[in-house]
C-alpha cells in the first residue's frame, strides 16, 4: 500500500509533477489515463525508486521511501513492466523469468525453474521456455516480462503502457493475462491508452494532465459522467 504526499519532481525548470497526493491500497486496481507529457511514467519511476521525489513524501506500507528504506526490498515487493519488454536476449525464455529469483531472491536452481515454469504456464507460454525472446513476438515477450516480474513474487506490479508497443492484434493476449492477474487479487497500478481495459478492469481512474491529478474516481464516473471539462476533451479525443 502506499501513502503519497504532495509528491513534487522537476527535472531542471520543467515541473513533471505537481503536489500529487493519493493513496493506493492492497488488492486496488487503478488505471492512469492522460495524455502524453503528462507526468504518468515520471508518476511510477517515482512508485519504484527508479526517479527521487524532488518534493513530498511517498510511504510504502507505512515506511517513508527514503535513503533508510531498503530499495532492494521495494523493488522485490512492487515490479515494473515497461512498454518494451526489456528481456534478457542473450538467455532463453526460462532463464529470464528464473534469473531474478535465483540472482536477487537467492533460490535455489531447482525450485526457481519449477516456479519460472509454472509462471509460463500461466501466462499461456509453457512451450516456449526454451525460445530467445527474438524468436516471440512483441506481445509473448511481453507476457515473458510479466511472468519474469511474477517471479519475484510482488505484493503489486506497476505497468507503463504495457501494449503501447504492440502490434494491435497482439494487444489482447497481454491484457487477457493483466485481467487474470485481477481475478487474482494482485494489485495494479497500470498506465494505459486501453480505455476499454481501464474501463472494464480498474477499480478506480486517475486522469492526469500536466503533472496534476485532475480528476479520479470510478471507471463508470470518470467515463460516463467526468466532471472536469479537461477529462472530457481527452476522453473526446481518444475514445
Ligand atoms: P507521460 O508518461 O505522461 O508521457 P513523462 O512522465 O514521461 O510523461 O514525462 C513528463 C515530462 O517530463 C515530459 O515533459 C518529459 O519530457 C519530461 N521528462 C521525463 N523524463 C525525463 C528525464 N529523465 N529528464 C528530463 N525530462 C524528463
Ligand atoms: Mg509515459
Amino acid at each position: 500500500m502506499f501513502n503519497i504526499f504532495e509528491l513534487g519532481k522537476n527535472y531542471g525548470d520543467n515541473e513533471v509533477l505537481k503536489s500529487i497526493t493519493m493513496r493506493i491500497d492492497d488488492g486496488e486496481v487503478i488505471c492512469i489515463i492522460g495524455p502524453s507529457g503528462s507526468g504518468k511514467s515520471t508518476f511510477l519511476r517515482c512508485l519504484n525508486l527508479l526517479e527521487v521525489p524532488t518534493s513530498g513524501q511517498i510511504y510504502y506500507d507505512g515506511t517513508l521511501l527514503d535513503d533508510k528504506l531498503d530499495t532492494k526490498r521495494l523493488r522485490r515487493e512492487v515490479g515494473m513492466v515497461f512498454q518494451r519488454f526489456n528481456l534478457f536476449p542473450m538467455f532463453t525464455v526460462l532463464k529470464n523469468v528464473m534469473y531474478a529469483p535465483m540472482h536477487v531472491n537467492k533460490m535455489k536452481k531447482k525450485e526457481a525453474e519449477e516456479l519460472a515454469r509454472s509462471l509460463l504456464a500461466k501466462v499461456g507460454l509453457a512451450n516456449k521456455a526454451d525460445a530467445y525472446p527474438a524468436q516471440l513476438s512483441g506481445g509473448q515477450q511481453q507476457r515473458v516480462a510479466i511472468a519474469r516480474a511474477l517471479a519475484m513474487q510482488p505484493k503489486m506490479l506497476l505497468f507503463d503502457e504495457p501494449t503501447s508497443a504492440l502490434d494491435p492484434e497482439l494487444v489482447n493476449e497481454v491484457l487477457t493475462v493483466m485481467r487474470d492477474l485481477r481475478k487474482e487479487g494482485m494489485s495494479m497500478v497500470v498506465v494505459t491508452h486501453e480505455m476499454g481495459f481501464a474501463r472494464d478492469v480498474s477499480d478506480r481512474v486517475i486522469f492526469m494532465d500536466k503533472g496534476y491529478i485532475v480528476e479520479e474516481g470510478a471507471p463508470v464516473e470518470i467515463f460516463n459522467h467526468p466532471k472536469e471539462e479537461r477529462t472530457q476533451q481527452f476522453l473526446n479525443r481518444v475514445l
